[in-house]
């Protein structure tokens, strides 16, 4: 499996980072061992004073798809979750500053968290509010309505160059709010009112 993350997808996030808008998905991927899950504590890397918790709402891809057409996207997916999509925002600075790719800040180990899967039933998957706490207080809070690129315009988009296939995950970008995790902290993500994440930093 794969997971591909969407960069720059929430207007206030790209701009927190003194980055423009996007004319089109800002994509990149990370390896399966980047996966965290079960709500097992992450460990904090040497490599990085800087991580930041990125709150994601996560589509898992539920059958092969190449060159969807925009009204066929729904059909390729048919539960969502919360995760943290982990950065190491200052070697993220280091690499940009020098043009180059952003996998040693992105693909690290346990990088991709992810909460456990449940259905979307009749949900308007463009209007879902999700928010992270750290430490018991509010740090970051969106509704997938900001999201400047909807998750089947994204699911078209990213077909096109790559297969999915099933069992993918989709990050689909951060709303503001990020910021450093430490040792000690603690991160809680809710869909709605429901706590999907509850993890500690170690
Ligand atoms: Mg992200």
């Amino acid at each position: 499996m794969k997971i591909i993350c969407i960069g720059r997808n929430y207007g206030k996030h790209a701009l927190e980072l003194g980055n423009g808008i996007p004319e089109q998905p800002v994509i990149f991927c990370k390896p399966d061992t980047a996966l965290l899950k079960n709500n097992e504590p992450f460990y904090h890397p040497d490599f990085s004073n800087d991580i930041h918790h990125e709150v994601e709402l996560v589509i898992k891809i539920d059958k092969i798809g190449k060159s969807v057409l925009p009204n066929f996207s729904h059909q390729y997916y048919s539960s969502i979750s919360l995760g943290i999509d982990f950065t190491a925002r200052d070697i993220q600075n280091n690499l940009k500053a020098k043009g180059l790719p952003w996998e040693l800040a992105k693909s690290f180990d346990h990088s991709a968290v992810v909460g456990e899967f449940v259905p979307l039933h009749n949900q308007d998957i463009q209007n879902i509010d999700f928010s992270l706490q750290k430490n018991g207080a509010l740090v970051q809070k969106g509704n997938t309505s900001d999201m400047l690129f909807s998750v089947n315009e994204i699911i078209c988009f990213v077909s096109q160059y790559m297969t999915l296939k099933t069992g993918d995950l989709i990050f689909t970008g951060t709303p503001e709010g990020v910021s450093k995790v430490s040792i000690g902290d603690r991160l809680e993500a809710f869909l709605g009112t429901q706590k999907l994440l509850d993890f500690l930093i170690k």
